[in-house]
């Protein structure tokens, strides 16, 4: 199981405020009988706990609770009405995709009814002429990549938890990724969507157009909006060109704070650039520690690593070359590496893509997910590595995205350290770092959104009066607090 820096429980979370005013749907009496007026086909519920366990616990394995039910509808017309059952009821629901969400948003916390997308997977049509794709929320994001593949399209958004996280997950949290940089987050890609309500109200714009200025655009409050304010059913999403190549490469730099000179140059230079992600030196052994394949592919170690990716229409550009040929004679970058194959490519992401899995594997973690201006980068990880020399036994890695000044900080538990005294420092060891960001004018939430992980910590990225909006338009759409509830607003 992958890090898990203390196990969160319902009861360690708090009951929320909520709860006074919900009905606890109670397992031993069965809880399917609240639906069954509603929804007469059996496979839309699951409630053995076998069943029942699976949908409890995160990805990170930190975040655990037990739910009485799982209900996984088919068509918005179930969703529609099992909301509306639980609005009517008042029974607390939190909706799940993939599961793959690392800030505690996905799962049960205080008994809630879990509502499942996984059935609600069709991918229903393609529009080439608008480069569109309709898809239903349940579609994991690698089925979509080859269904789109096939029609010699994409879908510009690609994570490392492809082949579980699910479009409607995505769009609930405002995925990012490793090519933000050329095409943005999945805001960027949604042209129109589909949102039940807590009280079953159906707000459909299953708009394909680029151009559709007719009042305010809805849809634009329910992306990154976590599940607290509806349910994603249906989305249109934009698509681009499969590319005809990509040209991959690794720079190894001499000091940590050549990295925003790269950045500013690589862009510059190569207009065809998708991907610009980084890690120190820490981190590339830590990989090469714990998979027996992985491999530094220099003789020499090197203080910082960029890995460089072109997409491009046409077939092998010798730009690429040109530059990093360039960067290595003006001593922008020590060394590089381009990948000759796709096999050679894939090996190259694994040193970062696989960062995440090394960390898990070499102990307890309290991670981070910040953004600072990416200029600032290198004076905001030596703030970092002060911050961290002042607990014993606590190390620092550093890995990100480049282009967006998006830093994946993790503090990893050293062996001197025993779990619970690990543990223990979360409050400590948090509070500092996110005043660091503040004072770089960053954001304590770059692409993982706030979840139930950061909620305490919401005021450092927004003023009071934008959380008290937050709460009021909460308080519109789902009167009873039923979606989600202690996501994101602390109760
Ligand atoms: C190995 C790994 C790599 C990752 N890399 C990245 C990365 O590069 N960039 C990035 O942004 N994230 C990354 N993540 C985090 C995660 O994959 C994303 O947050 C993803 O978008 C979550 O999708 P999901 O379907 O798993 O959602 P879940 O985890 O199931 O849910 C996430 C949140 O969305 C809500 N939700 C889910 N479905 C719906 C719906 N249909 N309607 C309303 N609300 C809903 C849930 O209630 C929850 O609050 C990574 C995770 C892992 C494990």
């Amino acid at each position: 199981m992958p890090e898990a820096a203390g196990i969160v429980t319902g009861e360690a979370v708090g009951v929320n405020r909520y709860f006074g005013s919900l009905l606890k749907v109670d397992k031993m009496h069965d809880p399917r009988s609240h639906f069954e007026d509603a929804i007469a086909d059996p496979a839309v519920f699951l409630d053995t706990p076998e069943e029942l366990s699976r949908y409890g616990r995160d990805w990170t394995g930190r975040f655990q609770g037990e739910t009485p039910l799982v209900l996984r509808p088919n068509s918005t017309e179930q969703v529609q009405a099992l909301l509306a059952v639980c609005h009517r009821k008042g029974i607390a629901v939190v909706p799940q995709g993939g599961n793959t969400g690392l800030v505690g948003g996905s799962v049960p916390r205080n008994g809630e009814v879990v509502l499942s997308l996984s059935r609600l997977n069709a991918i229903e049509g393609f529009d080439e002429p608008s480069a569109s794709v309709t898809v239903q929320a349940g579609t994991v994001l690698e089925t979509l990549q080859e269904f789109l593949a096939g029609k010699g399209q994409m879908f510009p958004v690609d994570l490392g938890a492809r082949g579980s996280c699910q479009i409607g997950g995505m769009i609930a949290t405002n995925a990012g990724g490793i090519k933000v940089l050329r095409y943005g987050h999945m805001r960027e890609q949604v042209l129109g969507l589909e949102v039940v309500l807590a009280d079953g109200t159906v707000l459909s714009n299953l708009n394909r157009l680029r151009k559709n200025n007719t009042g305010l655009d809805l849809k634009q409050l329910f992306i990154g909006s976590e599940g607290i304010l509806g349910v994603i059913t249906r989305a249109v999403l934009r698509c681009q060109p499969a590319p005809a190549q990509r040209q991959t490469a690794l720079l190894g730099l001499e000091r940590v704070d050549m990295l925003p000179a790269v950045l500013m140059r690589l862009r510059a230079a190569l207009a065809e650039l998708s991907s610009l992600e980084f890690f120190l030196k820490g981190a590339l052994e830590l990989v090469c520690a714990r998979f027996d394949d992985a491999r530094d592919p220099f003789a020499q170690p090197h203080a910082a690593y960029v890995l460089v990716e072109c997409e491009s229409g046409e077939p092998a550009s010798v730009r690429f070359h040109e530059v990093l040929a360039e960067a290595l004679e003006d001593g922008a970058a020590a060394d590089a590496v381009v990948a000759q194959s796709g096999a050679q490519a894939e090996a190259l992401w694994f040193l970062r893509e696989g960062i995440t899995e090394a960390i898990s594997k070499t102990g307890l973690t309290h991670k981070f997910d910040v953004t600072v201006p990416p200029g600032a980068l290198p004076l905001f990880m030596e703030g970092i590595r002060d911050l961290a020399a002042r607990f014993e036994g606590v190390r620092p890695v550093f890995y990100g995205h480049l282009g967006d000044g998006n830093l994946h900080l993790n503090m990893v538990q050293g062996a001197s350290l025993a779990d619970a005294a690990f543990r223990a420092l979360e409050e400590e060891i948090t509070e500092p770092v996110y005043a660091l960001v503040v004072d770089f004018e960053g954001s304590i939430s770059a692409e993982h959104g706030i979840g139930v992980l950061k909620r305490k910590y919401l005021g450092y990225s927004r003023t009071p009066d934008e959380i008290a909006t937050m709460r009021a338009i909460k308080a519109l759409l789902d009167p009873r607090g039923i979606l989600n509830p202690g996501a994101v607003l602390e109760p």
